[in-house]
């Protein structure tokens, strides 16, 4: 029975200017790329947005440059009070621009205009103040009296959270002194892009920040480059490796913020309601497309069957569709390429023997889709319980005793985040302690916070970003 009869509440296009073409932002200007050009395309029409340059070797070679001689000359010795200045009107343009850059994010990434909204463009602009406030502070961040900043950061980031994924890398980069060559993914570039534009707007001295654009190519370029002293990575832990390879034995630091498969354990103690809003959000936030998405349901015996009816009631209450949709929970599937990726995961779960429920719901007839789903009677050896599935797609197993829930929480090769759900703060304590994760939630999930280090153990990746810790990937000490 649909309970609330939502009437559309289409965010409007007309904030967003998208151009036909797009070039690519070296040492201050838009410049043509040497590369064949690519298409961004629309998620939920999959039809596409603008033709983007490709950076090729030659391009690579000159936004190089470009932010060596920006570090030579202007950031590396500008104090870090002038320095702040920058991160502030930076950080308040974004603020300014926030609605704009939301909706373009939404159409470019396919994500509900309500996160983009509420949650991508705060934490965004909340990155910059954050940072802004580090950068006259360095000699105080535990890291020595004079922490240096290396040069040259070449950073590659992922589609899931383009512009929180770019906020995450530059901010802090620039706070600490250095210069940036950063490379957004094919798949979502124009709010990196029109973060170009604010940084024009913001006066912010050329070649501070470069943005190059192109596929996994050019970000292989970027990270091999011999003028680069510091490499930032986000994306899949397969390229993670394969960038660590080639760091390897050179004089670079890498930092590494890869895949996840994160458990969110319900104890039979818990809030069971606010947990199911829990595990929703954990794994429904953003499609799924999300690094730490609790996409392991653990929960205890005791309450499995009721906490799954409950669960099963409320996946029934999301609403899948237009991502500019004031009033949509679940948006698109960033590509044809991921959502060929979940499918395929899906089916395996089928074949290997798991019991696969949906919602019933009506998914736009173009466009990439996948209903919320979720999987019960999920054994530890099936594919969807150990692979990183990055969609809507939540396996649940059952335990019964804190020791097991521990030990199934730890056997993946990953180790990013996980929820712990239970009323009593000495068991939340105790399972806390034992999981190999480097960030666990309580009687919450997908909290985020730019003075909170986030981060992983094992296949997850290595180094901090955010807080204090973060700072130390940027800075000699
Ligand atoms: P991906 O690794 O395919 O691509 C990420 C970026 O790397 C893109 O910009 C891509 O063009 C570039 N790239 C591809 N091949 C490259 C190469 N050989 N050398 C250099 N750069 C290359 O990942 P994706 O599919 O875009 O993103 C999804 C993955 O990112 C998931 O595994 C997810 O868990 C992970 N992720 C991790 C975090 C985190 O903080 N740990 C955050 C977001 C996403």
């Amino acid at each position: 029975m649909d309970l609330f009869a939502y009437a559309p509440a289409p965010e409007s296009r007309d904030v967003v200017d998208i151009r036909p073409s797009y070039g690519l932002f070296v040492d201050g200007a838009f410049t043509d790329g040497g590369g064949e050009p690519f298409k961004t395309v629309e998620p939920a029409t999959g039809e596409a947005l603008a033709e983007v340059a490709s950076a090729d070797a030659a391009d690579v070679d000159r936004a190089v440059a470009a932010a060596r001689r920006a570090y030579e000359t202007v950031w590396g010795p500008m104090s870090g009070r002038d320095r702040a200045k920058y991160l502030f009107r930076i950080a308040r343009i974004l603020q300014e621009r926030s609605r704009e850059l939301a909706v373009l994010e939404s159409i470019d990434n396919g994500k509900p205009i309500r996160e983009s909204r509420d949650v991508d463009l705060p934490l965004v602009a909340a990155h910059f103040f954050y940072h802004a406030g580090w950068a006259d502070k360095l000699g105080h961040a535990g890291l020595g009296a004079d922490p240096r900043p290396l040069g040259v950061a070449a950073q590659v980031i992922p589609w899931n959270f383009p512009l929180l994924m770019l906020a995450w890398k530059i901010a802090p980069a620039l706070a600490c002194g250095n210069t940036v060559v950063l490379k957004p993914a094919e798949t979502t570039p124009l709010t990196a892009l029109a973060f170009a534009d604010v940084c024009r707007q913001a006066d912010l001295p050329p070649g501070v920040v470069n943005i190059i654009t192109g596929a996994g190519e050019t970000g292989r370029l970027l990270v091999a480059h011999d003028g680069v002293d510091k490499v930032a990575f986000t994306g899949s832990t397969e390229v993670g490796r394969e960038i660590a390879r080639t760091v390897a034995g050179t004089r670079k630091r890498l930092t590494l913020e890869l895949g996840g498969k994160a458990a969110n354990i319900v104890f039979d103690d818990a809030p069971l309601d606010q947990a199911v809003e829990g595990v929703v959000n954990g794994i429904f936030f953003n499609q799924g497309h999300v690094c730490c998405a609790g996409s392991r349901l653990l929960v205890q015996e005791t309450v499995a069957g009721e906490f799954l009816d409950r669960l099963k009631a409320r996946m029934a209450t999301l609403r899948v569709g237009d991502p500019l949709d004031k009033n949509t929970d679940v948006g698109a599937i960033n590509s044809a390429a991921q959502l060929a990726r979940i499918a395929d995961l899906a089916d395996a779960g089928e074949r290997e023997g798991a019991e696969r429920w949906s919602p019933p719901c009506d998914l736009p007839g173009r466009g990439y889709w996948f209903a919320p789903t979720l999987f019960t009677g999920v054994a530890q050896s099936h594919r969807i319980a150990s692979e990183e599935i990055f969609g809507p797609v939540l396996s649940a197993l059952t335990f019964r005793t804190p020791q097991e829930a521990v030990e199934k929480a730890n056997n993946t090769p990953y180790g990013l985040s996980a929820g712990v759900w239970s009323e009593k703060g000495s068991r939340t304590l105790w399972v806390a302690e034992r999981l190999r994760a480097g960030v666990v939630w309580a009687n919450t999930f997908n909290k985020f916070d730019p003075a909170a280090p986030f981060g992983g153990y094992k296949e997850s990746g290595h180094g901090r970003e955010g807080g204090r810790h973060g700072l130390e990937a940027y800075l000699e000490h």
